[in-house]
This record gives structure tokens, C-alpha cells and sequence, in this order.
């Protein structure tokens, strides 16, 4: 089976957070199941563009709107990422280095939609199914099905993964004149609430709608931003899909952003010297339990509560402890967390920015990951954290729900609480502080999370199960 997958982000050429690094997993895996899956994004301009040789496999223009756009469609050549990756340039409008942020961004992923489609409806060969991910790529279903220029590839299934239905890509109704020439008979198919919302459009029109956990979807039926009464509606072609992890990138053993590769075996004194290299450089006690957050400082991961829980949690408790943050978002959130550096010199650091080696550090050095977010799809971080034998402690919603089982459940590893409130998360550091002590306990949870299978290889074949399952190959 051929599947063609397009995306907004896919790492290594470029991530923001996890959308990434499914598109640059999933495929890889499907490969590996022995299909064919290609990914196709746009062209930022990332160290991956400029550090790797690319061909042009199409050239071409179209217009949107009242301006022409001319695109050309590269192929990386290499083949060093286990799947085939194209990306659709369009000179001034995606070329840009970050990926999303832009005034523009409405004009920019519009674009690239119909680029992809505009290549897709002359290429010679046609993908069994068209995979799109999030509001970016959401108006493809609709737009192959409905535009008078896609009628040789309307017939080819689509599948949407929704990784989060908070953001949803709204534009108002006088940029409907973008799409390409369309039967407006069906204009209802692109409204929500009297705009134009690619989200929504991409869940009444894809032929399956996933996300990527089962505990996600039944969220999403509750409460999805607006869009839980389209998501009951169409629930017959709904369902969650865990997300996994790519072993090739996120393995103790062969980690080369780590300090001290180490395996279940060694976990131990692996986890000690990558701890002692994170307390070197944050000038951190070695011997305090070290607590770690990596993530965008949004409302979603609850980010605007840990200045307030954090202080408390110092203030709270006898034993001291260690918290470093990595991160970036919302202006007041990240001074609130600059400010707390102050007053707790030597226990506490907040590193304002992206790092993807110092994120892997992290996840290997530290003893505890905080997650008290307040929406949480799927969450890699759990994930990648307990594959590192750190202890995630966890809100108890969507994937972390799915994933993490308190340790004082019958075969659990983490901690969980239910409300993303400073109480929920002061107690629960404080549930983490006691068990710190704890060596024998701590070890064993350690190896069973390293023991568990989080592997892309179960997912990824799901995925081919559902494209098949459903009769649309
Ligand atoms: P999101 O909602 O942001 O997609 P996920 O848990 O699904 O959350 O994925 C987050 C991914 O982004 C993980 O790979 C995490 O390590 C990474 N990440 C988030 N913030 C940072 C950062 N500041 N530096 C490095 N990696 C980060």
C-alpha cells in the first residue's frame, strides 16, 4: 500500500512539538511494515534544508486569490530517513525559519495545500491514501472531493489525524475565494459557526477521522473547542490511535545528545552521570531529587501554574529539590518563571527556549517529569521520559490517562492526580519527594517503564489495519 502523508511539520526537518515527531516516525514505521509512505511539507528554511542535497521533481503556478503563486516541489535524496520526504517551496511565503507564528500563516498553509494537490492531480503514480494532519492540511479532503480540478484524484481515500482540536486554522468567508474552483453547492462542508473552519471541514469530509489517543477522541466528544457536537455527530468514522515513539531516535543505549549511554541493565549509574552532567552545568545539588518540565509555557500544558505550584512546593516541603524547566510560550508565563530564579538560586532554573539535545538530557538525567496539563492528546514527553527511566507525574487526561499508571496501582510506574490546580500538583510533588528515598522502589519502577512497549511499531500497523479495515484500500 502507498500512503502519501502531509504534514506541517516532520522531524528532523523541522518540529514544534509532537506533530513532528509523528510525521517524521509513522512513516518510517510504515515502511518498515513493508508499505510505501511518503511525507510531503513545506519548505522552511531549517539546518536540515541547507545540510542535505534535494532534486526537483515539479515545477508549476497557480492562483489564489488575486495573486499568482509559483511552486516547485524538492525531494530529499538521500533516503537517510527511512521514508521519502518532499517539500513544496514557495519563494516569500514558506521559505520562512520558523514554522508557524506569521501573520501570513492562513495565505501560507493555503498554499501549500493546493501546491500539494496541484502536483498530486499530475503526478503519474497516486498514493492509495492521502494521510493529512491537523487544520493545516485539513481543507485537502474537502478540496480534492469538491474542486473542479482535482475530479482525477477525488476518488483516492483520505484519513485525518487530529493531534489538537484546540487549534482549528478559522478564516473568514471572504478567503474562500483561495479555493481553487469549487461546486458551492457545498459551501456548508467549510462552515462552522459562520466561518470557514479547515478543521471542521477536514472531519465532515476525511473518510476516517483518528487522534492519537483513545482517551483523547472520548474528550473530544465532551468538550473540543467548539467542535464536540460535529465529533458526536460523525463518531462512526472516529477513533483514537496511540501515538508511539521512534526507538531509532529515542533510545538510552544510542542517544548521542547524552552524556553516558545506558540500558534496564545500568539504569542506575547511567542516570547518575547524566544527572551529575545536568547539576554541573545548572549548578544543582546532586543529591536532591531533580524535577524537569520540557514544553510549549501555554494554558493547554497548564504551564501558568507551576510559578505559583513551584513556589509552594518550596515552600511546603522539609526536603529540598531541583527543578530545571525548558520551554517557551506566553510572554507572562515565561517571566513568572524567570522570576522565580531569583529567589531560589541554586534549586531552580528556567531555560527560555527550543533545544532539542538539551530536552534529551533532560529526559535522561532527571528524576521526575512534571505534566499537570490542562489538554494533552497524546503526550510524547511521558513517553520518552519513561523509555528514560524518569518518573512522570502526570494529570490524569487524554494520553497521559492512557499511558501512565500510578505506582500505587497494581503494576504502575508514575504519579497521577486528577486536576490541573497548584494544590493537585504541590501534593503530587510532594507524593515524588517521599518516594525519592526510596531506592529499591525506585529502581523497580524504573525498569518496568523501560520495560514497557511504546515502540511505533503496534500504532503504525493500526494505522494500516484502519486503511484497510475500513474498506478504503
Ligand atoms: P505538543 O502538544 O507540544 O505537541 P507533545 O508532548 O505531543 O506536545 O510533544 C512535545 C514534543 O516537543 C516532545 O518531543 C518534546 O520533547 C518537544 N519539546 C517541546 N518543547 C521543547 C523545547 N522547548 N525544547 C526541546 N524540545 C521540546
Amino acid at each position: 500500500m502507498e500512503i502519501l502523508h502531509v504534514s506541517a511539520e516532520c522531524y528532523p526537518m523541522a518540529k514544534a512539538g509532537g506533530l513532528g515527531d509523528v510525521a517524521g516516525a509513522l512513516p518510517k514505521y510504515q515502511q518498515k511494515l513493508g508499505h510505501v509512505a511518503k511525507v510531503v511539507m513545506p519548505m522552511y528554511r531549517t539546518k536540515f534544508l541547507y545540510a542535505n542535497t534535494w532534486e526537483v521533481v515539479h515545477k508549476a503556478a497557480f492562483s489564489m486569490g488575486n495573486r499568482q503563486i509559483d511552486f516547485t516541489v524538492i525531494k530529499e535524496t538521500s533516503n537517510k530517513l527511512g521514508f521519502d520526504l518532499y517539500c513544496v517551496d514557495i519563494y516569500g511565503l514558506l521559505d520562512r525559519e520558523k514554522i508557524y507564528g506569521y501573520d501570513d500563516d492562513t495565505e501560507r498553509f493555503t498554499a501549500f495545500q493546493i501546491s500539494v494537490l496541484e502536483w498530486l492531480a499530475k503526478w503519474e503514480h497516486k498514493p492509495d491514501v492521502v494521510h493529512v494532519h491537523d487544520h493545516h492540511t485539513a481543507l485537502i479532503p474537502f478540496m480534492m472531493q469538491n474542486c473542479f480540478a482535482y475530479r482525477n484524484i477525488s476518488k483516492i481515500p483520505t484519513v485525518l489525524t487530529v493531534h489538537n482540536a484546540q487549534y482549528q486554522g478559522w478564516m473568514n468567508w471572504e478567503k474562500a475565494t483561495y479555493i481553487p474552483a469549487w461546486d458551492t453547492w457545498k459551501w456548508g462542508l467549510l462552515d462552522w459557526s459562520n466561518v470557514i473552519n479547515p478543521l471542521a471541514c477536514g472531519i465532515k469530509c476525511a473518510d476516517r477521522v483518528t487522534t492519537v489517543s483513545p482517551g483523547y477522541m472520548q474528550e473530544l466528544m465532551l468538550e473540543a473547542n467548539g467542535l464536540e457536537s460535529l465529533f458526536t455527530q460523525e463518531a462512526a468514522k472516529c477513533s483514537g490511535i496511540i501515538n508511539g515513539i521512534d526507538y531509532e531516535v529515542w533510545n538510552p543505549l544510542t542517544d548521542t545528545y547524552i552524556l553516558d549511554n545506558f540500558s534496564e541493565k545500568d539504569v542506575e549509574e547511567g542516570k547518575q552521570l547524566n544527572k551529575k552532567k545536568l547539576c554541573d552545568d545548572f549548578d544543582f545539588d546532586l543529591a536532591l531529587p531533580l524535577f524537569v518540565f520540557i514544553g510549549r509555557l501555554v494554558n493547554e500544558k497548564a504551564a501558568d501554574l507551576l510559578p505559583e505550584a513551584i513556589a509552594k512546593a518550596y515552600e511546603q516541603s522539609e526536603t529540598k529539590f531541583s527543578f530545571l524547566i525548558l520551554g517557551s510560550g506566553e510572554p507572562e508565563v515565561e517571566q513568572a518563571l524567570g522570576a522565580l530564579q531569583q529567589r531560589w538560586v541554586g534549586y531552580y532554573h528556567s531555560q527560555i527556549e527550543y533545544n532539542e539535545k538539551l530536552s534529551h538530557q533532560m529526559y535522561a538525567g532527571a528524576d521526575f517529569l512534571l505534566m499537570p496539563s490542562r489538554v494533552e492528546p497524546c503526550g510524547l514527553n511521558q513517553l520518552y521520559a519513561m523509555r528514560y527511566g524518569t518518573v512522570p507525574v502526570v494529570r490524569s487526561i487524554g494520553g497521559l490517562k492512557d499511558t501512565v499508571i500510578d505506582f500505587e496501582d497494581e503494576g504502575g510506574y508514575g504519579i497521577r492526580f486528577n486536576r490541573a490546580s497548584v494544590e493537585d500538583i504541590v501534593y503530587s510533588v510532594r507524593r515524588a519527594i517521599s518516594l525519592y528515598p526510596e531506592k529499591k522502589k525506585l529502581r523497580r519502577l524504573r525498569k518496568t517503564m523501560m520495560g514497557l512497549s511504546t515502540s511505533w511499531e503496534q500504532s503504525a500497523a493500526k494505522y494500516i489495519d484502519l486503511y484497510k479495515a475500513t474498506s478504503l484500500v
